[in-house]
């Protein structure tokens, strides 16, 4: 962490008190966790904040601290673009690219409020004027902490805002399995568990409340994976049809991909998910097992990015056209994937 930019985010925050806390679009724990910490912490130390989210966040969220008080763009147009403009800070969390939030990008762009990013993607875009970009932790949260606790406002943490940060660390490391847990971050998980986050609550709420829908949306694509062994690669699809009889609601297909990588050997796995809003638009997700970088096949074919070890995307469909891109672009990769 550079000393340099907190001291930058202590003159902002001296100066400025009408504050807005943005997430990406389709907000996952990490987004949803960071930001309300961010806006509980802020109104503490006597701001007047509020988070605006580009869309709603799935059902599994909705019990978070602070949840309630979420502005929608889609739905509350009128009311964020006042709050913008009359805004003095924005801080822009677990995005690091104007894109991931459609619409909001315009209007934020046009505010003469200091913008600050708070992120831990690949890449990050030339849009705010204080940038705490950092890759190489494992979520928005953990990063969140360290600033906070660099201010030196770790005290103000109370039980709410502790639930938040250990809800994006948990959700970003897949439940601390992935490589970017470090001790630290397990350092952290401790003070936010002295502060008053109830670990196996907080684990049961985000996965251990589904309801039917998702369990037959998961079996639904399961039955449509498929191999490309001499690649070490599966790939999954979800059919609007199916998504429909299923019942599906937003949410109820995260996770879903990181099955592929539970089959041995497997170091790529992608699925494809038919948007039910949008005609011929296909959302898909990327994971990795190693050095396969999703990250960059994202950004190179599906006009996306995210991080080395999981990535999203989208594309334009048909759902047969972008799976048969995919196989076809999927075989310039075979010295990597075939170790
Ligand atoms: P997921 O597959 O869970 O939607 O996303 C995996 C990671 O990739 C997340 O960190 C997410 O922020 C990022 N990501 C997902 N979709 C997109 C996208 O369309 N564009 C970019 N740049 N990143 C994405
Ligand atoms: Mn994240």
């Amino acid at each position: 962490m550079e000393m340099k930019n907190i001291n930058i985010l202590e003159d902002y925050l001296s100066i400025h008190k009408n504050i807005v806390v943005i997430p990406h679009t389709s907000p996952d724990g990490d987004a949803i966790g960071s930001c309300l910490a961010l806006v509980q912490l802020l109104n503490k130390l006597g701001h007047n904040t509020n988070m605006i989210s580009p869309n709603e966040a799935p059902y599994f969220l909705k019990w978070t601290p602070g949840f309630k008080n979420i502005i929608y763009y889609d739905s509350e147009n009128e009311k964020c673009s006042s709050l913008i403009n009359n805004s003095e800070l924005i801080f822009t969390l677990d995005f690091n690219d104007l894109k991931r939030i459609g619409d909001l990008g315009k209007v934020i762009k046009q505010s003469s409020s200091k913008i600050i990013m708070i992120d831990h993607h690949q890449n990050p875009k030339d849009y705010a004027d204080l940038i705490f970009s950092e890759p190489s932790t494992g979520s928005t949260c953990e990063l969140l902490y360290e600033i906070i606790a660099s201010l030196g406002y770790e005290k103000k943490i109370d039980t709410n805002i502790a639930s938040c940060l250990y809800l994006g660390i948990m959700t970003d490391t897949g439940s601390f399995q992935y490589s970017n847990v470090t001790q630290r971050t397990h350092q952290i998980i401790s003070k936010l568990i002295k502060l008053g986050a109830i670990q196996n609550e907080i684990h049961n709420k985000v996965y251990n409340e589904s309801s039917i829908s998702r369990l037959k949306v998961l079996g639904s694509a399961l039955k449509n994976l498929r191999l490309i062994k001499e690649l070490n690669t599966v790939f999954m699809f979800l059919k609007k049809e199916d998504l429909k009889k299923f019942d599906f609601k937003k949410g109820d297909s995260e996770g879903i991909v990181n099955y592929g990588l539970s089959l041995k050997n497997i170091i790529f796995s992608v699925i494809f998910i038919e948007d039910l809003e949008e005609e011929n638009k296909i959302k898909i997700s990327f994971r990795s097992q190693g050095e396969f970088s999703c990250n960059k096949f994202a950004n190179t074919h599906f006009n996306g990015g995210g991080h080395i070890n999981a990535a999203g995307g989208v594309d334009n469909g048909p759902l047969n056209d972008t799976i048969n891109k995919f196989k076809k672009v999927i075989y310039s990769y075979k010295k990597q994937l075939n170790k």
